[in-house]
């Protein structure tokens, strides 16, 4: 014996009191450990070393490097591996599955479903392995669904957002849901799926990917010499398409495109005759800086230009789309929490990114709710934080409660009682290997190769 010591060991000293909160830990896993050093041969404590570092979305190599800093006997990647394919993995699906079918039960008694999709892909650029698709209920902000997709199933990783919604589709028809409105990105494919396939569903879309492609044109216009005069006007046009959804709130799409089609002639200092169906603009006088901003003069290179980006066809008929109350942005926020399960760029294997990612989903259900954190004093908490994209001005912000993680302890006793049961059920089905279609040369001989040519 070196004398050093071992992560079990050292949890069980230092874990039972906590020096920041300056009180006992009555918890059940150092019970399990302490009392019950082994489950069926497995020892308890490298078993919830493994679920630790997993739970907390650590990456295994750096965790165990830190062991291995400190001089700490622990665990080695093969045992992690173990754990995690025999018990870890199997659990996580399990607890995934029961939270999910509570909230299908939950969103039987909506009468009118209101879902957000979007996809994401593990890796930037065009060459990720696996996508995933997910769907919220955005009354109550939960994640429902969520697929995985290796790139290999559908031939490439462009088509992996589409096949995601149509098995998030599938899966919520055999359940029983239909999808009363449907909020997306401006995805094409995803467009023409919706309406081939979804004949009974609204398909909105999400302002923010809208506003977006409009202020990147409008931001092009601008760079040209004759589009100086757009540049003031860029952060109103984006504004007043916000204004043309949320102010329809019966969700007609002849009026927003009415609406928007009136900033053309707002920007000329033109109010009134717009159309029959807005007739004039609602913002009465004019306040401020929008007063003193300079109209673009009818006629020249700058407003035709304007125009154009205003009145492209196809921006048109995403205008008449646009979702007037709900929008997708939480779903954006749900991809910031996959990204600590599941960093893009680092690889895991089909099912460690499949649970990784319901893990996320977890977490974001147990906390999507939280409420706003109160000071000593009684009074609401904020933050002032100041984006890059703001150039130098400030946001505030709500500072929430910490998280909770009920689901990790859940998570936990199921893998406890897996091992318990001494039931081994590694997940099965999963894709072939992206490089499985290749042909695989003998070892012996690549290297051989590799090495005459590089001698
Ligand atoms: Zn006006």
């Amino acid at each position: 014996m070196c004398g050093h010591p071992s992560t079990s060991r050292i949890a069980s000293t230092i874990g039972t009191f906590c020096r920041v909160k300056q009180e006992c830990i009555n918890c059940d896993f150092q019970r399990i450990w302490s009392s019950q050093p082994f489950i069926k041969n497995v020892p308890a404590g490298n078993l919830l070393l493994s679920a630790a570092i997993l739970m907390s979305g650590s990456s295994v190599t750096k965790s165990l490097r830190l062991f291995s800093h400190l001089k700490m006997v622990a665990i080695c990647r093969k045992t992690f591996n173990e754990h995690q394919k025999m018990y870890l993995l199997p659990s996580i699906r399990q607890v995934w599955r029961n939270h999910q079918e509570k909230a299908i039960t939950n969103l039987k008694e909506d009468e009118s479903v209101v879902l957000g999709g979007d996809g994401r892909a593990d890796s930037p650029g065009h060459s990720a392995k696996y996508g995933s698709y997910t769907m919220m209920d955005l009354k109550l902000n939960k994640i429902i669904e969520i697929q995985i997709i290796q790139s290999n199933e559908v031939g490439s990783s462009y088509h992996m957002e589409k096949e995601g919604l149509i098995r998030a589709v599938n899966f919520l028809k055999e359940n029983n849901i239909a999808i009363s409105t449907l909020v997306t990105d401006r995805h094409c494919q995803i467009k023409k799926w919706v309406r081939e396939n979804l004949p009974d569903t609204k398909h909105k879309f999400d302002l923010w990917h809208i506003a977006k492609g409009v202020s990147k044109k409008l931001e092009a216009v601008a760079k040209l010499v004759s589009g100086k005069d757009v540049k003031p006007w860029i952060h109103s046009i984006s504004n007043h398409m916000y204004w043309c959804a949320t102010s329809t709130v019966d969700g007609d799409g002849k009026m927003m495109l009415a609406k928007w089609k009136s900033v053309g002639q707002h920007i000329q200092n033109i109010h009134t005759g717009h159309s029959d169906v807005f007739k004039e603009c609602e913002h009465g006088e004019l306040q401020g800086r929008e007063r003193k901003k300079k109209w673009m003069t009818t006629g020249s290179a700058a407003l035709l230009k304007t125009l154009d980006v205003i009145n492209n066809p196809r921006l048109c008929k995403d205008i008449v789309m646009m979702s007037e109350k709900y929008q997708t942005s939480r779903l954006e926020a749900f991809h910031s929490t996959l990204n600590h399960f599941a960093p893009k760029m680092t690889h895991f294997s089909y099912w460690g990114q499949t649970c990784r990612t319901f893990l996320a989903g977890l977490h974001y259900n147990e906390n999507s709710d939280r409420e706003q954190a109160i000071t000593a004093e009684g009074k609401e908490r904020f933050c002032v934080a100041f984006p890059k994209f703001k150039h130098g001005g400030y946001s505030v912000k709500k500072v929430y409660k910490d998280p909770t993680y009920d689901y990790v302890d859940e998570i936990i006793h199921l893998v406890v009682a897996f091992c318990q049961e001494g039931n081994k059920k590694p997940l099965q089905e999963t894709p072939g290997a992206l490089c499985s279609e290749f042909i695989h040369p003998e070892k012996d001989e690549a290297v051989a190769q590799h090495s005459s040519r590089f001698c």
